[in-house]
């Protein structure tokens, strides 16, 4: 069994963190009795830094026992950290992925690596996404875009070459919705996260991004938010206005069959249709291990479609 949804941080991020903690404004905080210290970088997005999240046994006992033959494992949402200095964020992103790098090689049969880019600088994120994958990584983990401006903007085309001349798997991951009205109730994780993929998505989509770099491997996560099931209305859309489809060539029905998605969805009927709409072969088993909200172990899917996304 594949798992292509998967977080880890290594110990030599993890010692970044601590030594660089002012600098990112990372705080650790007992929250309950039995629970690990939960972790907050810059007053977003805490969660409950749990050791499979840092300690590699743990990590790969875990795998074993559920069975997941191999995962592709990425840096945490968390420290993406878009939103500092450029010069901050290479220097953790060059970090981590080059303990990626060393920590999947020492473990190839059972890890392949994702890299994590400085999207505040695209110039930045190419180069960093070329020499990750020349040092074995098979693409990047990115964000839903940076400060309002879409992934499908020239802004970020500089990534897009790199990430269609290596064949790259782009997994798109979401980050927290900060929008004032579902601030409660864990709604930015419940709705806010699916739904930043669902933008995502559709702009990529509508931008002909999936035509401009056909060899870029796009991934989305959590089934691909709320974008699938609307899938009638961007077809209706497409038949009655022209600055739909200004940038495809077919419906944005076809389109989605060109997205790959993980299966992190909990629920048989919801993962049937979404089979039944893309095929059996673009749905990948996913977990977001080792999170709270993830499925574990991932539900199977075909092992030769993962073998052909991975390049295997
Ligand atoms: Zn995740």
């Amino acid at each position: 069994m594949f798992d292509v949804h998967s977080h880890f941080v290594p110990e030599g991020v993890l010692a970044w963190l601590k030594d660089n903690a002012s600098r990112v404004n990372a705080t650790w905080e007992q929250r309950a009795v039995g629970k690990e210290p939960f972790l907050t970088i810059n007053q977003k997005w805490s969660f409950e830094l749990k050791q499979a999240f840092y300690q590699a046994d743990v990590y790969l006992e875990d795998q074993r026992k559920a069975g997941v033959a191999h995962t592709i494992v990425s840096p945490i949402p968390q420290l993406f950290l878009y939103d500092f200095p450029v010069e901050l964020t290479v220097e953790l992103s060059d970090l981590y992925n080059h303990e990626l790098v060393a920590w999947t090689k020492a473990n190839s049969d059972k890890l392949s690596g994702l890299a994590t880019l400085p999207l505040n600088d695209p110039d930045a994120a190419a180069r960093l996404l070329d020499e990750a994958m020349s040092n074995g990584l098979k693409g990047a983990i990115i964000g839903p875009g940076h400060q309002g401006v879409p992934l499908s903007d020239d802004h970020f085309a500089p990534l897009w070459e790199v990430a269609n001349d290596k064949r790259a798997i782009i997994f798109i991951h979401p980050l927290l919705n900060e929008d004032p009205r579902i601030q409660r109730k864990m709604m930015p994780n419940l709705i806010g996260v699916p739904w930043e993929t669902t933008i995502c998505g559709l702009d990529l989509l509508l931008g002909g991004i999936l035509d401009k770099y056909p060899k870029a491997k796009i991934l989305l996560a959590h089934g691909g938010g709320f974008l699938p099931y609307q899938v009638g209305r961007l077809n209706q859309g497409y038949q009655m206005w022209p600055a739909v489809k200004s940038s495809l060539n077919d419906t944005p029905e076809t389109y989605l069959k060109r997205f790959w998605y993980d299966n992190v969805l909990w629920h048989e009927d919801a993962l049937g249709y979404l089979q039944k709409l893309v095929g059996t072969d673009r749905v990948l088993p996913g977990s977001d291990y080792p999170f709270d909200l993830k499925t574990w172990p991932p539900a199977p899917t075909s092992e030769a479609s993962c073998r052909a996304f991975l390049g295997l």
